[in-house]
């Protein structure tokens, strides 16, 4: 009994090593493109922002298309729409700025002139049950982000990088309930 009681908790502290090396695996230490991130990125310009001197910038806003990046770019270029965001990025990993970082977005009322947006190609998923964020989108956002952070002087914490539906007030799914947080911050931290 006492043998087998050993073998099972055995069992289970192996189990539990191999999930870790299983989640361990899943972040990319070497981004296949080492360039500047700002040196890749497409500006396609939005009218939907706000000019303001000097802003303090102490949030990076995370988001989620709800469609696909041609159709959220067409969005955003429209007066109509009333939206945008500093940045989105594809599943492929393509950047698009629309917004210039000096000037305010309108992705996240009511912190939107102290902070950038980012917006991520994808749906939302109900179910919980597909990843629709692809591992590049994940590494080219989090070096984008990093490297914000890094010149805005914004720390790499869940206080200051957070959902849209974080922000006090917001009703909203945005990013979704896929954004695999964990393994972002964990980028964020070793890329
Ligand atoms: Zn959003």
């Amino acid at each position: 009994m006492e043998l087998l009681l050993i073998g099972l908790i055995g069992a289970l502290f192996l189990k539990g090593s191999l999930e870790k090396d299983k989640e361990n695996e899943k972040v990319d230490f070497q981004p296949k493109d080492t360039r500047s991130i700002f040196e890749r990125i497409r500006f396609i310009p939005s009218p939907n922002f706000t000019v303001k001197e000097n802003r303090k910038i102490d949030r990076i806003i995370i988001h989620i298309t709800q469609g696909s990046m041609q159709s959220a770019v067409s969005w955003f270029k429209m007066t109509r729409s009333k939206v945008s965001a500093h940045f989105l990025v594809s599943r492929a990993g393509e950047v698009v700025q629309m917004v210039k970082l000096q000037d305010v977005a309108w992705h996240a009322a009511p912190l939107n002139t102290r902070s950038i947006g980012v917006e991520h190609e994808g749906y939302y998923d109900y179910k919980g049950k597909t990843n629709n964020f692809t591992q590049e989108q994940y590494l080219t956002s989090a070096k984008l982000v990093k490297e914000l952070a890094t010149r805005f002087n914004i720390p790499l914490d869940r206080v200051h990088i957070i959902g849209h539906r974080e922000v006090k007030g917001v009703t909203k799914t945005c990013p979704g309930y896929n954004w695999d947080w964990d393994y972002y911050m964990e980028l964020l931290r070793t890329i």
